[in-house]
């Protein structure tokens, strides 16, 4: 059915079937691409700050450090959020992995670093 509605991406009436939502095949692109680059944008940024996670865990590790403070961390640039997985250990803390290196975190400090 046929029905006035606006424009998602232009804000422009149009009318359409009423599961249209968008005036034009340039608005709906326009408004794919700018979602696209956006979600690209976010992805990005998470595996930035994984990957600047990983580089120092790995350098905890080549000192043969087995914790840190979270506070020491964050100011080296560590995303304390930014995880490929975590769940409860068995310790009972919550055990994070990035990447392939496994350690266990509190809201103070990480510790038990390891491959
Ligand atoms: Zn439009």
């Amino acid at each position: 059915m046929e029905k006035n509605q606006v424009c998602k991406e232009c804000g422009k009436g149009f009318s359409g079937r009423s599961d249209k939502l968008f005036c034009s095949r340039e608005c709906k692109n326009r408004y794919n691409n700018r979602k696209n680059s956006l979600e690209s944008k976010a992805r990005s940024e998470a595996i930035k700050a994984l990957d600047r996670n990983h580089e120092i865990l790995s350098s905890l590790l080549a000192a043969g450090t087995g914790s840190a403070s979270i506070e020491a961390l964050a100011r080296v640039g560590f995303t304390p959020d930014a995880v490929s997985a975590q769940r409860k250990g068995r310790c009972g803390h919550t055990e994070c992995h990035c990447y392939d290196i496994v350690y266990c975190r509190t809201d103070v400090k990480i510790f038990d670093i390891h491959k």
